[in-house]
């Protein structure tokens, strides 16, 4: 159902709530608390912690405005007969709220010399045990305003239990409606427990099913026949102008097995950003064309597959490999052009986006697929290009950063590899979390870095400012950097709404440095690979996950070269400061887990495979294991054909070949 169907929710509420991408009632629901606020009352008493304290207001409010936009609200409270002073800042709108005889919950640290109660803050109607769900909100909606829709929802929604029957009965789960009111409204710690344990098991089920189902399909098929020469490829390998690393080798070593052997190869290429994924995935499309067969290789953006295009031309021209390029904006008659070329024969190597899952696209013998940054993408559309072809192999790159025996059980349908180290003579990544009023530092350090003859991504949350938001935009950001260095570097903007040809034009001007200064929104999150670029400066960078501003950080330190990276924020310095600590993915990511206790900690956005509403891999492991033994219990027993959900689940996957 449509958000806007609930009581409450005009079109005001329901943009609000679009922004925290709940646009149905299922959304809704299933848009859980992050953490709760328990209420237990304390006794007064001097101590540094923050106490919880009942109390009776016994004078009224006092008022004094110690500066513009800042006001201090003084009075007295009486605590089971015990009177202080209560005193809370820039709280003057409560006064009228706060009348003599009201019972009021305080919450801050009392100090005894002064008998002052220094409140962070006070509420109204709680009672000793209370638990209070906090969400992550938006500017204009509060937790309160979320939990009292939700609470609506669940009274007139209906709602589907896609656990099987037989499963919920063994671990004798409560039903969903009621897992659903004791997550959001609990009466005390151990609902939410159960809870959520019911709720975790029900998405990893769902999640493992679908892992199944495709591992199921995948499994040990015969594939294409095929053989080449193994000294051609080490020619390749040696015009490149560096030497692999010995993870790559064994990546390349693995992928060639795979090509030669009878089996289908179903391979998943692991490593951190920055790791060289892709020169590994140039030795298979090259093994793959010397051995007679088509490659096409599917990127997440129009700039990556772009910059792809031109770096793997230039390697494999030299060895007769045609290669191409397809994309969305591209005319119907150049794309039919390509169409033909492609049915012909006549290109090896295609590389595109989405657009190469057009049903028009055909090939002439297409014997490898690679997707790029697969995590992005959806294990719904991992047949489809597949289907393409009889039986190509399939090699996957990601940057998930996961250990190994996770990505086994995510991955469960795949065989994978891994580059655990980087190329030779790297550095870490300089990092530093700056505040606003610290900007002077950053654009210092900027110059510096364009006097050494360096390149600077500037990257910013949005396009256009707003009224309603105070985030910096990529043209605010122009003006200022303009401003600053007088206009004597060339900056350029980047975002997805330009024009592709514009869009090919700054990225290939600033590949060549003829732009300083690049600023961008996070169109150039995955893959951008300039390595003359050394500093990279993140504005509102609190706007991000940790996930996201690792992938952004990647695009620096491409080189040998010392690089920096600065985040611009005047909050969230906890969990900012994880990344001063680490450039390491694996140690990024459980930081992330533990702070936030949810996550993108894929940086998977909604597209991916990996966007959990309440699992935490990291916690919930075991049940993982559990869900997918179960799952595959499940499918084995052939029951899901009588459970329409399941059953259209297992259609969607398109795996029909
Ligand atoms: P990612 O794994 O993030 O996709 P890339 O494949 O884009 O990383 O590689 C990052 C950079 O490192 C590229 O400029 C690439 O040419 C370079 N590179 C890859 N392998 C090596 C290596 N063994 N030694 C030095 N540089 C390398
Ligand atoms: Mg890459």
């Amino acid at each position: 159902m449509e958000i806007s169907s609930i009581k409450g929710v005009g079109p005001k509420t329901e943009k609000l709530l679009n922004k925290l991408e709940i646009y149905t009632t299922d959304d809704l629901v299933s848009y859980y608390p992050y953490k709760y606020n328990i209420y237990h009352f304390n006794e007064i008493n001097d101590s540094n912690d923050t106490l919880i304290i009942s109390s009776v207001i016994e004078s009224a409010p006092n008022v004094s405005y110690i500066k513009r936009n800042f006001n201090r609200l003084s009075f007295r409270a009486n605590a089971n007969g015990r009177i202080f002073n209560v005193t809370i800042f820039n709280r003057a709108f409560m006064k009228n709220n706060l009348t003599i005889g009201k019972t009021i919950t305080l919450i801050g640290k009392y100090e005894q010399k002064n008998n002052t109660f220094t409140a962070s803050d006070i509420k109204f109607n709680i009672h000793n045990g209370d638990i209070e769900s906090v969400y992550h909100v938006t500017n204009g909606i509060n937790s309160n305003q979320i939990n009292k829709l939700v609470a609506s929802s669940l009274d007139s929604i209906e709602i589907t239990d896609h656990i099987p029957k037989d499963y919920a009965e063994t671990y004798k789960f409560m039903d969903k409606k009621e897992s659903l009111f004791k997550i959001h409204l609990p009466k005390n710690t151990n609902d939410i427990k159960q809870a959520k344990i019911r709720l975790i098991y029900e998405e990893l089920f769902e999640f493992a099913f679908k892992m199944n189902i495709l591992k199921k399909a995948s499994k040990k098929e015969n594939g294409l026949v095929r053989s080449f020469d193994k000294d051609k490829v080490d020619l390749l390998i040696k015009s490149l102008p560096f030497t692999l690393t010995e993870d790559q080798l064994k990546a390349k070593d693995d992928i060639l097995e795979d090509l030669l052997s009878k089996n289908r190869m179903n391979r998943l290429l692991l490593g951190d950003v920055g790791s060289g994924k892709t020169i590994v995935s140039v030795i298979a499309i090259y093994a793959n064309y010397l051995s007679g067969y088509q490659t096409t290789l599917m990127a997440p953006t129009e700039i990556l597959a772009t910059q792809h295009y031109y770096s793997i031309k230039k390697t494999l021209d030299q060895f007769n490999v045609t290669t191409d390029i397809i994309t969305g904006s591209m005319t119907k008659k150049e794309k039919e052009k390509i169409y033909e070329r492609l049915e012909d024969g006549k290109i090896d190597l295609l590389i595109g986006t989405h657009s190469l899952l057009n049903e028009n696209l055909k090939f002439h013998n297409l014997g490898l697929v690679i997707t790029d940054e697969q995590h992005r993408f959806g294990v719904n559309q991992r047949g489809t290009l597949e289907n393409k072809g009889i039986k190509p192999d399939t090699l996957y790159l990601s940057a998930t950063p996961i250990p190994r025996t996770y990505a086994m059980t995510i991955y469960g349908d795949l065989d994978i590899s891994m580059i655990k180290s980087k190329p030779q003579g790297r550095l870490p990544i300089i990092t530093k979390v700056k505040k606003e009023n610290e900007l002077k530092e950053v654009l210092s350090k900027m110059l510096e870095e364009i006097k050494l003859g360096h390149q600077i991504y500037v990257v910013s949350p949005l396009v256009e400012s707003s009224e309603e938001s105070e985030l910096k935009s990529v043209n605010f950001l122009k003006e200022k950097m303009d401003l600053a260095f007088k206009g004597l570097v060339r900056t350029e903007i980047i975002h997805g709404k330009l024009k592709q040809a514009n869009k090919d034009a700054i990225m290939n001007d600033f590949k060549n440095n003829q732009i300083k200064i690049l600023i961008s929104t996070t169109v150039i999150e995955v893959g951008v690979d300039v390595s003359n670029a050394s500093m990279i400066v993140i504005f509102d960078a609190e706007r991000f996950g940790l996930a996201t501003l690792h992938q952004l950080r990647g695009r620096v330190g491409r080189n040998s070269v010392q690089s920096y990276c600065y985040l611009v924020s005047d909050y969230e310095k906890e969990r900012l400061s994880v990344m001063e600590e680490s450039n390491d993915g694996f140690y990024i990511s459980q930081k992330d887990f533990e702070l936030r206790g949810h996550g993108d900690l894929f940086g998977t956005r909604q597209h991916g495979d990996m966007h959990f509403k309440i699992a935490n891999l990291n916690n919930d492991y075991q049940i993982l294991l559990q869900a997918q033994k179960d799952s595959n219990e499940y499918i084995n027993s052939q029951e899901y054909r009588d459970n329409e959900y399941y059953n259209n689940l297992a259609t969607s996957l398109d795996i029909t070949n």
